[in-house]
């Protein structure tokens, strides 16, 4: 059953799609950017400046003046005083409308101009006397694609007077939280009654709204649960064997924080369980989730099976490669490397020893998913930094074997609370301490005008035997261009930095010499790693102590959070030196402020989620699924958790009305809700 599409030309259906607007229902989410109120006429005399509102009057005179710039002005008269109106772009149509003589409404601005109130470029209509007054607000929709709002307002009055949409949420839920129905919610929210819905506070709290929200978080809620309890009815191997893990941990050069070990503790039941694992790590940058994720690999290759370890780029997947090689080859651990720039031999030989089983664990870039690669007894799937993949690419690896336990990783950290209730379809572990002796990283804010202080700065920290890194500005849309400015910015520096050995890594160097560049400056033969935000992900230097990064301002929170817990991991302080471009727009000075005050990611992802809302943030956003669009996990808490109960029991009690409502909110999308 698919919901129905909205009636209309060919032209105007292609028109509404181009507004997201693909169903009746998508039509009547459609809501208002503002109102306006012809529902009362004002006296000029009353009006505050800078109101908007409308008046009724007769035009004295009007007329075409050429100073200081053409336009348009006429005078009315409006019984309690007289309003100017100025036209800066007019048409003939305008002229007429303002014969002397003709009775108009008028909305728009007042202002005080040179020669007493006025109002630019009003909506002008022409009246009779005792015209009646339009009942309730007029709505203003966002337009564009060439469908005007009163078109849209007029499709919506409709749908709202045929009403085809049964109210599917229970009555106990809508009664425990004091929500409207949903006519009467839709209603009000196109056609309010009062002014009362005007401005942005009263919107989040007014109860229309809430309801909007409440149903918009039901449908994740149901759609993330369906896919959960699906998964529930597959079975996936049972792993119950861990000594390979627990001969590894007794080899470390660290005891596991005690984070790690609860952490570990669930996954490893979770494996030896034979429902399929689906389990989101999260920690901040830094804790410590690559052993956990290696931890719970011995226990699936122990068990007889392969794990396939997946990075979102290649120098991260090499640097898994090579720590795991060193944990793993010790215990006779078969590892197996696949990234898409490796020679088509290499590529080869790899997916050939996968899927003979020789590879016990194979890790590797989205090139693990491709075609040709095929697991012999795939049985666990780690996803490291998941909110980088997009959706197709996880599908994309499941399907590679029967049903295989998943464990992402990821560091973009969720408030906890806030991610055990929005994730209906995962289970949720929180690392939330860092290893001991971690010192903060101390962050600077540095005016580019200074960059000379900073190279004397890297000058110096490398000339007492550590390591920098030089993070090069992101330049948005053209590869060549990053590449000329990754290139620019290191050859400078060579030229700044005699004596010191500078090296150069960036996304469209060869595998081999990415390798060899990063090796040089993993063994510390190279003191100054200058990099575009490839290294932004994961790499591990325990020596590097300092982190510059240029055009900080252009950065998103999580970026430059992340790419500042690459440095202080070896036990002595890290410097994050942020060197921005001004002037600053005011969105670029509140993430400099927040990264400037925080160091907790946590506290970090909490603010970021305020200043952009949440779907991004969850990786929602790459991850094909519509973001939410109406509610915000953080402020609507309570209606998520109430969504969140309301969900289960409709899966229970009501399964119609959940399906109804999922593919009324989701449509094609709520298959993309599921991974
Ligand atoms: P992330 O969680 O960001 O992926 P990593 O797994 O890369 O962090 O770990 C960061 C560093 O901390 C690595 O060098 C790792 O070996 C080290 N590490 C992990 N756990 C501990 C621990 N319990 N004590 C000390 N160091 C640890
Ligand atoms: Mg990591």
């Amino acid at each position: 059953m698919s919901p129905a599409t909205p009636t209309g030309t060919k032209a105007l259906i292609a028109k509404l799609k181009t507004l997201g607007i693909e169903t009746d229902f998508d039509l009547l989410l459609h809501f208002p950017i503002r109102y306006e109120d012809h529902s009362r006429l004002w006296d000029v005399s009353d009006v505050i400046e800078g109101d908007a509102v409308l008046v009724e009057g007769v035009v004295l005179a009007a007329g075409v003046q050429e100073r200081p710039r053409r336009s348009l002005k006429a005078t009315l008269d409006c019984g309690s005083g007289v309003l100017q109106l100025r036209f800066l772009h007019f048409y003939p149509g305008h002229k007429q409308l303002l014969s002397v003589g003709n009775r108009l409404r008028v909305f728009g601005t007042v202002r005080q101009g040179y020669s007493g109130r006025e109002m630019i470029q009003p909506k002008c209509r022409q009246v009779a006397p005792g015209e009646p007054m339009a009942a309730g607000l007029t709505p203003i929709y966002p337009v564009k694609a060439g469908i005007r709002s009163s078109t849209l307002a007029k499709r919506i009055q409709a749908l709202l007077a045929d009403f085809p949409f049964a109210d599917l949420v229970p009555d106990a839920a809508l009664d425990a939280l004091g929500l409207p129905g949903l006519r009467e919610s839709l209603y009000a929210l196109h056609r309010p009654q009062t002014a009362e819905l005007q401005g942005d506070v009263v919107r989040t709290r007014c109860p229309a709204w809430r309801r909007v929200k409440f149903d918009e978080l039901l449908a994740q809620q149901l759609s993330m649960r369906t896919h959960y309890l699906s998964r529930l009815q597959h079975k996936a191997p049972r792993m119950d064997s861990d000594s390979l893990g627990r001969q590894l941990e007794g080899a470390l050069p660290f005891p596991l924080t005690s984070a790690q070990s609860m952490a570990i503790a669930a996954i490893r039941a979770d494996l030896a369980r034979e429902v399929p694992m689906q389990r989101l790590l999260q920690g901040d940058v830094g804790c410590g989730k690559t052993i956990i994720a290696v931890l719970a690999a011995l226990q699936a290759v122990e068990s007889g099976f392969q794990v396939a370890f997946m990075s979102p780029t290649e120098t991260l997947a090499e640097q898994h490669y090579q720590k795991l090689s060193a944990w793993l080859r010790p215990l006779g651990i078969e590892l197996a490397w696949l990234a898409g720039a490796m020679p088509k031999q290499e590529q080869e030989q790899a997916a050939r020893s996968i899927h003979q089983g020789a590879a016990q664990i194979a890790i590797g870039t989205h090139a693990l998913f491709q075609q040709r690669v095929a697991f012999k007894r795939l049985g666990l799937v780690i996803i490291d930094e998941q909110q980088k993949f997009g959706v197709h690419q996880r599908l994309a690896l499941q399907q590679k074997g029967t049903m295989p336990h998943q464990l992402m990783l990821s560091a973009t950290p969720i408030p906890r609370t806030l991610s055990m209730s929005y994730f209906a379809n995962l289970d949720v572990t929180t690392i939330d301490e860092l290893p001991p002796g971690r010192k903060p990283v101390a962050t600077r804010l540095v005016r580019a005008a200074r960059r000379d202080q900073v190279v004397d700065h890297v000058r110096e920290i490398c000339a007492n035997g550590r390591q920098a890194y030089w993070v090069c500005p992101l330049i948005e849309g053209s590869a060549t261009l990053q590449l000329q400015a990754v290139t620019e910015v290191f050859q400078t520096l060579v030229e700044e930095l005699p004596g010191l050995r500078v090296e150069l890594v960036h996304g469209r160097m060869k595998s081999a010499e990415k390798t060899e560049a990063m090796t040089r400056f993993m063994t510390g033969e190279a003191a100054l790693l200058v990099a575009t935000t490839v290294i932004e992900v994961g790499v591990d230097v325990p020596n590097a102590s300092l982190m510059v990064i240029e055009n900080a301002e252009r950065m998103g929170l999580a970026q430059l959070h992340q790419l500042r817990g690459r440095v202080g991991r070896g036990g002595e302080s890290g410097t994050c030196i942020l060197l921005y471009q001004e002037p600053l727009s005011e969105d670029a000075r509140q993430r400099l402020r927040i990264i400037y005050e925080n160091s907790d990611g946590f506290e970090v992802a909490r603010q970021d989620m305020l200043l952009r809302g949440t779907g991004e943030l969850l990786g929602i956003a790459q991850s094909g699924a519509p973001m939410l669009r109406f509610a915000d996990i953080e402020q609507d808490q309570d209606l998520l958790e109430a969504a969140k109960a309301c969900a289960e029991r409709m899966l229970e009690h009501a399964p119609d009305a959940a399906q109804k409502h999922m593919s009324r909110w989701l449509g094609a999308r709520a298959n993309y809700l599921h991974v």
